[in-house]
């Protein structure tokens, strides 16, 4: 099976594991840098993005998992990982930084209060044409489309909530926590392709 990894300092591990597992996959939670070097792929859990820099940074994973990404590694983020694999952010919190990625600026907590949290039936072409049941949790959103980018799919008003770039993908929303598992099978599309 495709090994998977699920970076796990912080935020919601399980629930990705549970997709992938259900999806044939095996998935191991990455704590350190040597158990990066047995996956795959890696997937970058919803939680918060300041914290999980922080602890990627204090445990000596976030310069091993910049490497493994300009080797080629598949990563997929969700919400805070979408924000960590951004090449860009606004409204971070001072020194906040990413593993990069993804030629987008995210906007942090872009909904405001009044709509901390929402769901939304998004049509995502890249994952089938059921639409895709999305809810979002004190979100980001994709200020900005580089050309390195591609916009996977927006919201009505064009705001793009999921993108991804060569192997590397993210979504605003958390499809781990809806029972959602075609972006995790897209993913795995990809790690298939990079482990040849
Ligand atoms: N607001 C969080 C952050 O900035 C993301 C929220 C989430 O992952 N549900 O990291």
């Amino acid at each position: 099976p495709l090994r998977v990894g699920v970076l796990a300092l912080q935020g919601d591990v399980r629930e990705h594991v549970r997709v992938l597992t259900g999806l044939g996959a095996e998935a191991t939670p990455v704590r350190r840098a040597s158990e990066l070097t047995g996956v795959d792929g890696l997937v970058i859990p919803g939680g918060e993005s300041t914290v999980i820099d922080k602890l990627s940074r204090g445990f000596g994973l976030a310069e091993p998992i910049r490497d493994a990404r300009r080797r080629g590694m598949p990563m997929f983020g969700t919400c805070a990982g979408l924000i960590l694999l951004a090449d860009r952010i606004v409204d971070g919190i001072s020194g906040q930084e990413t593993f990069g990625g993804l030629d987008v600026t995210v906007r942090r907590n872009a909904f405001g209060s009044q709509l901390d949290s929402f769901e939304t039936d998004l049509d995502v072409p890249v994952v089938g044409p059921e639409p895709v049941h999305a809810v979002f949790i004190r979100a980001p959103l994709v200020a900005e489309t580089g050309p390195g980018a591609t916009p996977l799919a927006a919201l009505g008003d064009g705001t793009v909530v999921a993108v991804e770039q060569g192997a590397v993908m993210g979504t605003s929303f958390h499809p781990e926590v809806t029972g959602e598992s075609r972006f995790h099978r897209y993913f795995l599309e990809k790690v298939a392709d990079a482990a040849g």
